[in-house]
């Protein structure tokens, strides 16, 4: 595709929405990033700045619970939310009436799983996991080179994880008493310790658990999504100390059992982001630049 092409992305997140300008070579040229107010406000200012712009299509990374298959009814609309003025709001309608050009539309994980996918840590690589381990946890997962939406979508941050015997935290995750996002993620890691994750960057015990917890969840992933590799990014993944970790962990869990090459060079296998940070937003780019090409 031609690179003069000019493709529009928007990360859409919880507190912030970032917009882009980009081209399908991942080059990305001009950027703003407005607050997530309610849908009647940020919405037309999302939509005069790409008119702007004179894009050929867009992509969106959005946060989730949100309706990706295009055969049903939800589609492009945000579900359930605490954001009460987005929930059913239906975005992707109110971009494609504001802009009149292709749409790709995909939750916020999965579009930076496609971000690392195409142009990060995972290039040439059709089978993916990303997880992110932030304020939340959540994972994307490009399956034979599409995006896995199935019923929904995953949401393999919530995967059941058996608590270890000596932590006493309740979980931080409303619905389950033993998930990985409720062990597991940021302020789980506060609720526990007391001090915030970063805080705690010197206190071994603390990387020890968290690294305990991420590598069941990878354990998980190996064994029923098959990635060829897979990528953790997200504000709890700055401490590094955790790859090594994990690692380790993981291949104790999987015993011998799952033998590939991909696994037996695990220091490959289980990486860091390659998109230095630009992973959602380069992520929904890439979704642009596919619902051009599907177009044609
Ligand atoms: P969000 O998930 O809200 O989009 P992040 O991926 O930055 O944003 O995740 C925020 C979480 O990551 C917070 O719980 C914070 O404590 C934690 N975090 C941010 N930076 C670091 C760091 N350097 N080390 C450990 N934890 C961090
Ligand atoms: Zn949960």
């Amino acid at each position: 595709m031609s690179s003069m092409l000019r493709i529009g992305a928007i990360e859409a997140g919880g507190t912030k929405m970032v917009l882009a300008i980009g081209n399908a070579e991942g080059s990305i040229f001009e950027r703003e990033v407005l607050p997530t107010e309610e849908p009647e406000k940020v919405v037309p200012k999302i939509i005069k700045w790409f008119q702007k712009r004179d894009i050929f299509a867009l992509g969106v990374g959005a946060f989730g619970p949100t309706g990706v298959n295009p055969k049903l009814s939800t589609y492009g609309k945000i579900l359930a939310t605490p954001k009460r003025a987005w929930e059913g709001y239906d975005f992707l309608q109110a971009l494609s009436d504001g802009l009149h050009v292709p749409i790709g539309f995909d939750t916020d994980v999965n579009a930076a799983c496609l971000g690392e996918a195409t142009y990060g840590a995972a290039k040439e690589l059709d089978n993916v996991v990303y997880l992110t381990v932030g304020t939340g946890i959540g994972a994307g997962v490009l399956v034979n080179g599409e995006l896995l939406h199935g019923m929904l979508h995953p949401e393999a941050g919530h995967v059941p994880i058996e608590k270890e015997q000596d932590d006493s935290l309740d979980s931080v995750c409303p619905y389950h008493e033993s998930c990985l996002e409720g062990l597991a993620s940021g302020p789980s890691i506060q609720k526990r310790w007391g001090l915030s994750a970063v805080e705690l960057a010197e206190k071994d015990e603390v990387w020890d658990l968290e690294s305990t917890y991420l590598a069941k969840a990878l354990a998980i992933y190996v064994l029923t999504y098959s990635p060829q590799r897979i990528i953790l990014g997200g504000g709890v993944m700055n401490q590094r100390q955790l790859f090594p970790l994990i690692r380790k962990k993981l291949l104790t869990i999987l015993n011998g059992y799952i033998s590939t090459s991909e696994i037996q060079n695990v220091n490959q296998y289980v990486v860091e982001s390659g998109c230095k940070g630009d992973q959602g937003i380069l992520g929904a780019l890439a979704l642009g630049v596919r619902s051009l090409t599907e177009k044609i």
